[in-house]
């Protein structure tokens, strides 16, 4: 069964219906019930076509058994505007989850859109989101807070695993200032619902090598599952870059301290040891002004999509090994 719908959201000024459009495809035989959502922020656009072409695959390929929600655009007012925030009050609907029906208007739109999903009691929740346009494909895993959830863990790392590309868990210093309330962070802390984001590159253009990537990780999942045919071998796109045990990730530790030209000494996806220069930044008469190195030994996830850079550009996010990188706080 293919069917439509939407979640009503408000009604304008001009008293049109701002809605997010649905859709459902269930298979004849009951299964696991999937979520697959995207474009949260308005201007990350692969993940609207990575959508829209897993339902075209469901459609016409055999699905087995299950149910497969979609939600190919749950932020349209910043998508229309070409904008990563609910253009209405600039907020970031991804750091208003779990939401409230009495709160700001961001907390009622991420209200309705969490109750929708959390209603269908779903094995797993897909969240599709890009990075910088020189970034490798990942997943980006949320801290899970309470040690009685440790299930939740193995049933996270399972799935990432069975993705075929490289996941990292979030840094928990970052993770507690501002990223529990991402959806993925209310649904596995608050109603316990595994679930992760896959970042497909960068934004505003649909990039189809980003777009095949998305779908072969979510269709990995589907056939572990059993949803649909079984993919043999599974397909692996993590073999680019083979890393064992777990990596966290970390932000904001890599900006250039001068203006200038930045020449990048390493790309996404690289593995770098401890002291390696990353980047040489340089003058306008090609002196050199600063060297940035490794701080340790690391894999170099994305670097900033631009040459130029100011004192306090950031200018690389990096993953590091840490095994003990699922820290419960509860
Ligand atoms: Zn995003």
């Amino acid at each position: 069964m293919f069917k439509t719908s939407f979640i009503s959201v408000f009604k304008s000024v001009d008293l049109a219906s701002r809605r997010i459009p649905v859709i459902m495809q269930k298979a004849d035989k009951p299964g696991p019930t999937i979520w697959v959502v995207a474009a949260i922020h308005g201007d990350e656009v692969t993940g609207i076509e990575t959508v829209l072409r897993l339902n075209r695959f469901l459609k016409r390929n055999n699905f087995e058994k299950g149910t497969v929600y979609t939600l190919p655009v749950m932020n349209p007012l910043g998508y229309e505007l070409v904008n990563r925030y609910m253009p209405i009050e600039y907020q970031d609907l991804n750091r208003c989850f779990p939401g409230s029906h009495s709160g700001s208007g961001a907390e009622r739109i991420t209200a309705k859109i969490f109750s929708e999903i959390v209603k269908t009691k779903p094995e797993l929740v897909i969240d599709l989101h890009t990075d910088t346009m020189e970034s490798i494909p990942y997943i980006y895993l949320d801290q899970v807070l309470d040690s009685q959830d440790k299930h939740l863990v193995e049933k996270i790392l399972k799935y990432s695993k069975i993705s075929g590309i490289n996941y990292f868990v979030e840094n928990i210093k970052t993770y507690q200032k501002e990223l529990q309330n991402t959806i993925t962070g209310a649904l596995i802390n608050i109603a316990k619902i595994p679930s992760f984001t896959i970042e497909l590159g960068g934004p505003l253009v649909v990039k189809p090598k980003f777009v095949e990537i998305g779908l072969n990780s979510i269709k990995n999942i589907l056939s572990h599952l059993g949803m649909i045919k079984t993919i043999k071998p599974l397909w692996n796109y993590s073999h680019k870059t083979p890393l064992d045990g777990l990596y966290e990730i970390i932000w904001q530790q890599y900006s250039s301290d001068y203006s200038g030209i930045v020449e990048y000494k390493v790309q996404p996806g690289d593995i770098v040891k401890k002291d390696q220069p990353l980047a040489r930044i340089k003058n306008l008469f090609d002196k050199t002004i600063q060297i940035i190195k490794a701080k340790g030994d690391c894999i170099v996830v994305s670097y900033a999509d631009q040459s130029v850079c100011f004192p306090g550009t950031e200018l690389f996010t990096i993953a590091k090994k840490n095994d003990k990188a699922f820290q419960f706080i509860k």
